[in-house]
């Protein structure tokens, strides 16, 4: 028998490094959701923003206990999509690869290459149902537009509406010449560990997705070594903007998406087997 979760929430707020909870949110309930690919990073929190339900997820689970390639992505997916949710905004910590692209500065990447290598479960189709996804525009674009527009509401936030994402297994960092790979050859503008298959699994889920992407230092190419007292201060400091600005991006989101300014709620119609 099938049973209703007793919980709605159209929005979700993925956290990433340094994002762990979401101020303002009252009426707060906790749930823990069982899926079949086994436990979320954590128990789901469910509570009311600007009239709105939102889930919150922390990626690395509270206290930040999962590296990136351990991280359940296929569960965290299937909690939130079980919940009703459809738009997923998610937060994510990342390095730079260009210069204008400072430290403290947000990034709506509106696209991302993956140099993950291949252990990371990054599909819900494995079998029995054969799907291949689109992924040339991999990004919920009515979503990066309402969030840039939120951000137009904050002129101290610098953001740049456009970006490619390299996502890279980890744990490790690159090494420089990886770096300047990344940097020279690949074209890419910023660097991270979790974007990929976070975004696949969304799209599969047929959810509206896009990523915040907060810049915490220069990658190694950039040879400006930072403290790591340098690093927490600056994310410390992207924690605050971002608990700033995502009231008011939940603001503008409507319940539904708009099926005609967005395809991300169909991505399957073209897609099966
Ligand atoms: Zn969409």
């Amino acid at each position: 028998m099938l049973v209703e979760p007793p919980v709605k929430a159209g929005i979700a707020i993925i956290g990433g490094s340094g994002v762990y909870d979401l101020p303002g949110l009252s009426n707060i309930r906790e749930y823990k959701i069982y899926t079949p690919y086994g436990a979320p990073s954590d128990n789901i929190i469910i509570g009311e923003l600007r009239g709105k339900t939102i889930a919150f997820l922390p990626r690395h689970g509270r206290g930040h206990r999962i590296p990136p390639h351990r991280i359940n992505y296929r569960a965290n997916i299937w909690a939130l999509k079980s919940i009703g949710v459809k738009w997923v905004i998610a937060v994510s910590a990342v390095g730079s690869l260009r210069e204008d692209y400072r430290p403290g500065d947000f990034v709506i990447p509106d696209q991302f290459i993956d140099m993950t290598k291949g252990v990371r479960d990054f599909t819900f189709f494995e079998g029995g149902r054969v799907a291949h996804v689109s992924m040339a525009d991999p990004f919920c674009e009515c979503l990066r537009k309402k969030i840039l527009e939120a951000a137009a509401r904050h002129p101290d936030i610098r953001i740049h509406g456009k970006g490619t994402y390299i996502c890279i297994e980890g744990p490790r960092f690159s090494t420089r010449a990886e770096s300047r790979v990344w940097k020279e050859v690949f074209k890419a503008d910023v660097i991270g560990m979790t974007l990929v298959p976070e975004v696949n699994l969304a799209c599969e889920a047929q959810l509206c997705y896009a990523t915040i992407a907060m810049v915490t230092d220069y990658d190694v190419w950039a040879e400006k070594p930072v403290t790591a007292e340098e690093v927490v201060k600056t994310m410390r400091e992207n924690t605050i903007k971002i608990q700033r600005l995502l009231p008011d991006i939940i603001e503008l989101l409507e319940d539904e998406p708009r099926r005609e300014e967005c395809s991300c709620c169909r991505s399957l119609e073209t897609a099966l087997m």
